[in-house]
């Protein structure tokens, strides 16, 4: 079993998106409703997808995806993983690089 507890983004990037003002940015009111402080922080957005800190999170089609903490090797090329690079898991559970998984 994989040693991770999946958790799902607080907000998909669609929710995200469908956020935007028509200008193609954000206003108070909508920042409110995700609990973001006026002016926003730093960040704001990737707090609300839940990719900051390498936490796990869930892609559309289920699947869990994170970003590499440490070096660690891909069970599926054999290379480096490299800190801040796309992981995710394959069907035995063992962390691989995202473009290493089949689909
Ligand atoms: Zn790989």
């Amino acid at each position: 079993m994989p040693p991770v507890v999946p958790q799902p983004a607080r907000l998909t990037r669609q929710e995200l998106e469908a956020g935007k003002t028509p200008a193609g940015g954000y206003n108070r009111r909508q920042l409110a409703l995700w609990g973001i402080p006026w002016p926003p922080p730093k960040g704001w957005q990737q707090q609300l997808l839940g990719d900051t800190e390498g936490r796990p999170q869930a892609e559309p089609g289920g699947r869990i995806v994170m970003r590499a903490r440490g070096e660690s090797t891909c069970a599926g090329c054999q290379q480096v993983i490299v800190p801040g690079e796309w992981i995710s898991l394959d069907s035995l559970g063992e962390w691989v690089h995202r473009t290493c998984l089949p689909g």
